[in-house]
């Protein structure tokens, strides 16, 4: 194992893409193999040293920036172990890049379905955060495809869990039999909101165990090993960039467009497009709103698609003339630049504000969607701060970013954000979606599920990781351990 203790080598490890400031740790590890992680969570566990795990570093929640203590980075974990591919999986260590698995998939003609978040995420960090992607319109989250995870809990303890071997009900104490002794964990007894969540962990009534340990922030032990499901690679995919001269027709536009079954349906305001257009001057000056979709078809069927596709857009009064289509990679790599430089420049603009955004990822149920999005603009135009609002509008989940210029403007923006919680919550919605908690948003979690259930979480916390070391305040607050 490699140990840097080295600031200037090590500092990298105190940051990902939330701009939480001020993490610091003692050292950070690099183990190789199971047996050095084991050996470095004994001696963690033994000396009550807190320990942070580290995968890509992409996360947007602080989930990965120590506060004391060790790090164990994931990096040389990286090796893929199996790709199976007649039975459709594959069996990973944590620290596969996405874009690694993506390339050596692509050779054989697979795809991991959910293809989740951002290239530079790994595995493990996308099973911590339970992780979804622009296609989750169609395939969902990170955890429909784990079919196996490895642990290691931090009292040295390996437990190999198996989707479909071990069920668990909430509000119940559970025996997990280890190798030489039993623990016993109690479920939270919380109800989830039934829509697209990765806000606390998860609880469910006959739940897998599996599923305890997908979105569990790094809090209750050290994924090893993964094995995915995978899918084929589709035949063809067609990507429309759709602009709308008023935001009710991309949003009615959405309400037909999820019968079609596409992959993938997302948006961007006129805010965005503006911050686009400095980049993208063709972008229509009098387009309010964009609708991106991708649809994976056969061959055949591809002249009838884009002909009722194209039925639709002219029913909601897109700015057809204007619009994009892509259906080769070549062309479907420029729109998912224009895609991605949305949060080019938003990054940009924090830089330039040495301010941190403060970005949402709230989502409702369906039938609430507009009245949430009229919420959002009503405080947003008052509070006159610079946003702009984008996102997974297919799944009813949009992220407001906020980017404050001043410190008064950054305590207004997070007062806002309480706001968008408890109207959401009141809708039946989530305070996150898709990127968890981690050290940011303790206090929307609280209003989501009251204090008794942080506490419920904290307990169960404890059953795992009696020392209480490992992702320390992560999801609730750390004084709930004591
Ligand atoms: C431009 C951009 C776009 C994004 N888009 C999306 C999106 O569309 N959807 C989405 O869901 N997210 C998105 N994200 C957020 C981010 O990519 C995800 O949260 C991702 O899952 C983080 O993975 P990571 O490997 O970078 O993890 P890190 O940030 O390094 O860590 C995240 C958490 O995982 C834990 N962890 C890591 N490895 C292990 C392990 N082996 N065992 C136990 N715990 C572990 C860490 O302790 C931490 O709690 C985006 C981020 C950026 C910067």
């Amino acid at each position: 194992m490699i140990i840097k203790r080295d600031i200037d080598i090590i500092k990298g490890y105190f940051e990902d893409y939330s701009g939480l400031l001020g993490g610091y740790a003692d050292r950070v590890i690099v183990p190789e193999d199971e047996k050095e992680i084991m050996e470095i969570l004994l001696e963690a566990s033994a000396k009550n040293t807190p320990v942070t795990i580290s995968g890509g570093g992409t996360g947007v929640t602080g989930a990965r920036i120590p506060f004391g203590g060790w790090v164990i980075a994931t990096e040389n974990l990286n090796k893929i172990i199996d790709i199976n591919e007649k039975n459709f999986t594959a069996t990973l260590q944590p620290g596969v890049r996405l874009s690694d698995l993506d390339t050596q998939l692509s050779k054989k003609g697979l795809t991991y379905l959910p293809d989740p978040t951002e290239p530079n995420a790994f595995l493990g960090g996308t099973i911590s955060t339970n992780a979804s992607g622009a296609k989750g319109f169609k395939y969902g989250p990170t955890r429909n495809y784990i079919k196996r995870l490895r642990m290691l809990l931090a009292t040295g303890d390996i437990i190999d869990i198996k989707r479909g071997d071990y069920f668990l009900k909430k509000g119940g104490l559970f025996p997990i039999k280890l190798k030489d002794r039993e623990i016993k964990i109690r479920i939270p007894d919380y109800s989830m909101p039934q829509i697209k969540t990765a806000a606390g962990y998860y609880v469910k009534d006959g739940m897998d165990l599996v599923d305890l340990f997908i979105g569990h922030e790094g809090t209750l032990g050290f994924i090893l090993e993964a094995e995915i499901a995978l899918g084929r690679k589709p035949e063809e995919i067609m990507s429309f960039f759709s602009f709308f001269a008023s935001e009710d027709d991309a949003i009615n536009f959405v309400d037909d467009a999820k019968k079609f079954n596409a992959m993938s349906l997302e948006y961007m305001d006129s805010h965005s497009l503006s911050l686009l257009r400095v980049k993208y001057p063709n972008i229509p000056l009098s387009a309010k709103g964009l609708i991106y979709f991708e649809q994976d078809y056969k061959k055949e069927s591809e002249s009838s698609l884009i002909d009722s596709w194209t039925k639709l857009l002219e029913k909601h009064n897109a700015l057809l003339e204007d619009s994009y289509f892509a259906d080769s990679d070549k062309e479907r790599v420029k729109l998912k630049e224009l895609r991605h430089a949305l949060p080019d420049s938003v990054n940009e603009i924090v830089k330039k504000n040495k301010m941190p955004k403060v970005g949402t990822d709230i989502a409702v149920p369906d039938n609430r969607f507009k009245e949430m999005l009229d919420f959002y603009h009503d405080k947003l135009k008052s509070s006159n701060i610079y946003y702009v609002i984008f996102g997974h509008i297919g799944e009813s989940h949009m992220h407001v970013n906020m980017l404050p210029k001043t410190e008064e403007e950054f305590k207004k923006s997070r007062d806002t954000y309480a706001e968008f919680v408890k109207k959401a919550i009141s809708l039946g919605g989530t305070v996150s979606a898709e990127h968890g908690i981690g050290k940011l948003k303790h206090r929307f979690l609280e209003i989501m599920y009251g204090k008794d259930n942080l506490k419920q979480m904290a307990l169960l916390k404890k059953s795992l990781d009696p020392s209480c070391i490992l992702g320390l305040d992560n999801i609730f607050p750390k004084e709930l351990l004591r």
